[in-house]
């Protein structure tokens, strides 16, 4: 497994829309592992392919706390096949905004179709963290990011602050 460089916003990168894997290889496993590294290392409780300048639908996550046994997920293709009508709102970051954290409303519950790295495909019923952190990363895939559902004004201060940062760090 290899760390990777994460994408920081604003960057053409997070906006574009990922192509859905057509065959589940070793290349692919191996970006699911590098991506489960990179996030654990960061440390985060979810990545997504654009945040290491990869364009597949593919995203990792795993939402057990601190002392808890990791329980990494790897989903290739996922899928949102149903959606609670309640909704919750939860405070949110991202690898690619990093010290930025804001209030998002997402649905209590969803379903998620996927394949798993062996090609198989998986159903699983998530709520809570889990829920969101999937929703959240899911959006990267088609290029939304969690600012993009704050108001104008609140998302441009971010994005100026961050282009700042990355003039520093450049
Ligand atoms: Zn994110």
């Amino acid at each position: 497994m290899a760390k990777l460089p994460i994408v920081l916003a604003p960057d053409p990168v997070l906006k574009m829309k990922c192509e859905p894997v057509v065959s589940i290889d070793d290349d692919v496993r191996r970006l699911l592992d590098d991506m489960l590294e990179t996030m654990y290392d960061a440390p985060g409780i979810g990545l997504s392919a654009p945040q290491v300048a990869a364009g597949q639908r593919v995203i990792v996550c795993d939402v057990a706390r601190e002392g808890e046994a990791p329980r990494p997920y790897r989903m290739i293709n996922p899928e949102i096949t149903w959606r609670s009508d309640e909704n919750v709102v939860a405070e949110e970051g991202c690898l690619s905004i990093p010290d930025y954290y804001a209030e998002v409303s997402r649905s209590r519950e969803i379903r998620v179709g996927y394949f798993d790295p062996d090609g198989a495909a998986q159903k699983l019923d998530a709520t809570g963290l889990l829920s969101a952190c999937i929703q959240h990363e899911i959006d990267h895939l088609n290029g939304v990011l969690f600012i993009d559902y704050l108001t104008p004004l609140k998302r441009n201060i971010i994005l100026r602050k961050m282009k700042k940062l990355k003039r520093q760090q450049a």
